[in-house]
């Protein structure tokens, strides 16, 4: 590393907090030194009323960009000098970008979703979504799926202020990409659940159940609800198989997708936004293989 900085090397890193956990750091130096690239990527423990405050000393650093991690999302969102459709629509950012001294937000995590699931060979166009949750990571996929022309989400929240939320992001849809039908209900709506998961091509757990250290948990308990060509997904990557996702094999279904691809992709997505380049997935997760 001490040989790569230099004089002219430019600043990208993490605002958020906690980030000492953060694998990206180690994603994006990886890549940066993958690609002979003059850059360095950081962390930095930035409460929610600091992040107005970072975001000017970054761009007086000159810095290329940074990701935004919780509690950071949304106030970054409100700081920005341009946010992109999704990350307008959902309120959040995670990642952004300094295009020629002006900060400009997005947000990955929808569509590492969606290049995570095309590596599984799946496509989101005209597919009838079912998504359970409406917290940061499900609003990121319902919001990214409607964008690239899913033809129905059907959302499913427990009775929580999440709830309203989903209703939110319906409304919000309704207007931006009205050829896609999107619905809200309880998770209590026991027949409207089975109706949806029976007519959909993609079932997605949005929420944080099934994570640890609640493994035992899994958001569909009745299993005859998985059919062969269900594609099961699951936003949750600690662990890397939930319950679920173990349950739907079990039950036959073919494609079962969990989260620690779309962290990937997420992560993907943000190197191309600052760098242009396809970031190296394939001899990062080989790297990552012989830590
Ligand atoms: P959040 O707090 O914003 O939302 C939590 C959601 O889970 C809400 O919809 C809430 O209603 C629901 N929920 C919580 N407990 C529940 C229960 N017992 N029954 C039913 N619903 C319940 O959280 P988030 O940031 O959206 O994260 C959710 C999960 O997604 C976490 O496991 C997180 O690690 C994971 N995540 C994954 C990625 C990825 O790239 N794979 C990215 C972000 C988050």
């Amino acid at each position: 590393m001490e040989q790569r900085i230099k004089g002219t090397t430019r600043l990208l890193c993490l605002i958020g907090t906690p980030v000492g956990h953060s694998g990206s750091p180690a994603m994006h130096n990886f890549a940066f030194r993958y690609h002979g690239l003059d850059c360095a990527y950081l962390a930095f423990d930035i409460k929610e009323e600091q992040a107005p405050e970072a975001m000017k000393a970054l761009k007086l650093l000159n810095a290329q960009g940074f990701n935004v991690t919780m509690p950071c999302k949304n106030i970054v969102a409100q700081n920005v000098d341009e946010i992109s459709p999704e990350a307008e629509v959902i309120g959040a950012c995670n990642t952004v970008v300094n295009e020629n001294g002006k900060w400009k937000g997005y947000i990955t995590d929808g569509s590492g979703f969606v290049l995570n699931l095309r590596e599984h060979g799946v496509e989101v166009k005209d597919k009838k979504i079912v998504i359970c949750g409406a917290g940061g990571a499900a609003t990121a996929i319902q919001v990214q799926c409607a964008f690239e022309g899913a033809k129905s989400i059907t959302i499913f929240n427990g009775n929580d202020p999440f709830l309203d939320r989903a209703k939110g992001t319906a409304a919000k849809l309704a207007e931006k990409t009205p050829d896609c039908k999107v619905t809200v209900h309880c998770l209590d709506e026991k027949e409207a659940f089975v109706a949806a998961v029976n007519d959909a091509d993609i079932f997605i757990n949005g929420t944080s159940v099934g994570m640890k250290p609640n493994e035992d948990k899994t958001i569909i308990e009745d299993t005859s609800l998985f059919r062969k060509d269900l594609v099961v997904c699951d936003v949750v990557y600690n662990p890397t198989e939930t319950r679920m996702m173990r349950e739907a094999k079990a039950a036959g279904c073919e494609k079962v997708i969990g989260g620690e691809g779309m962290l990937l992709w997420q992560g993907a997505v943000a190197y191309k936004l600052w760098t242009g380049k396809d970031f190296p997935v394939k001899e990062y997760q080989a790297f990552k293989a012989q830590q």
